[in-house]
């Protein structure tokens, strides 16, 4: 029931954890992060607390270094809460990482089609079958990231907030937004990604809001694009400024 996410030059970790943390309550089940350094995709999840989940992060991983990270609390509605069904989670090549607040409706027509072209699910998960529908996207259609997010949206039916990365390409993070908050933290070089503005209101008082339908290409360097996801016309964003 919570997105956190940074991209930039500080250590993600702890700007992640701590984020969770400040959307605890939101309510939620379960709790996972993804970090990556440069070499190492890192991946930790738990049915539990966030508290549960640094415990699990600091006692499995030996670094949890890295200036990309995303992170999510759950509030199940497809599968039971359990380690596997917590977010993030990967495409079938490794490659893609999602986080997801929302419903994919048609989730079991999608999963059946995918199924059916060789894909394989872990979890009981919405979530799985839209990181691989993005991922079959890319790879049917050789576009990149942000315009394989916007096709697979399309197919899609449902609400959502989501953050996405591909680890063979870290310098942007794909957020989209229906039917459920995000917010974009603009810094120096850097970008928050979140369900409210409190997880980045002590290193960022601007803000873009997306509303419903729209989503960003947030580069690490490039800044924040904006796009409507059904129609395809860019938006040019509101930068708010956040009263402290
Ligand atoms: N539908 C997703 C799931 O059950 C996301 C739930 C949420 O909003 O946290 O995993």
């Amino acid at each position: 029931c919570g997105i956190v996410g940074y991209i930039g030059h500080r250590e993600a970790y702890p700007i992640v954890l701590k984020g969770l943390q400040r959307l605890e309550y939101r309510g939620y089940d379960s709790a996972g992060i993804a970090l990556y350094d440069d070499k190492n995709l890192k991946v930790s999840k738990t049915k539990g607390k966030v508290a549960d989940l640094k415990a699990k992060m600091e006692s499995e991983l030996d670094s949890t270094s890295g200036t990309l990270g995303i992170g999510h609390t759950r509030w199940a509605t497809h599968g039971v809460p359990n380690d596997v069904n917590s977010h993030p989670h990967l495409s079938n090549s490794g490659d893609l990482v999602i986080i997801h607040n929302g419903i994919i409706e048609n989730y079991e027509s999608l999963k059946k089609e995918l199924t059916k072209r060789g894909y394989k699910f872990e979890s009981d998960t919405d979530t799985e079958v839209l990181v691989n529908l993005i991922e079959d996207v890319i790879a049917k259609e050789g576009v990149k990231l942000g315009k394989a997010v916007q096709i697979a949206l399309n197919q899609t039916v449902g609400a959502y907030a989501i953050a996405v990365f591909d680890k063979k390409k870290p310098n942007e993070i794909v957020v989209a937004r229906l039917g459920s908050p995000l917010a974009i933290g603009v810094g120096k070089d850097e970008y928050f990604i979140a369900s409210d503005a409190s997880p980045f209101i002590e290193f960022t008082n601007n803000a873009i809001y997306l509303e419903d339908g729209e989503m960003a290409v947030v580069r690490r360097d490039k800044g924040v694009k904006v796009r409507k996801i059904h129609d395809d016309s860019l938006v040019d964003p509101y930068i708010q400024e956040l009263q402290l």
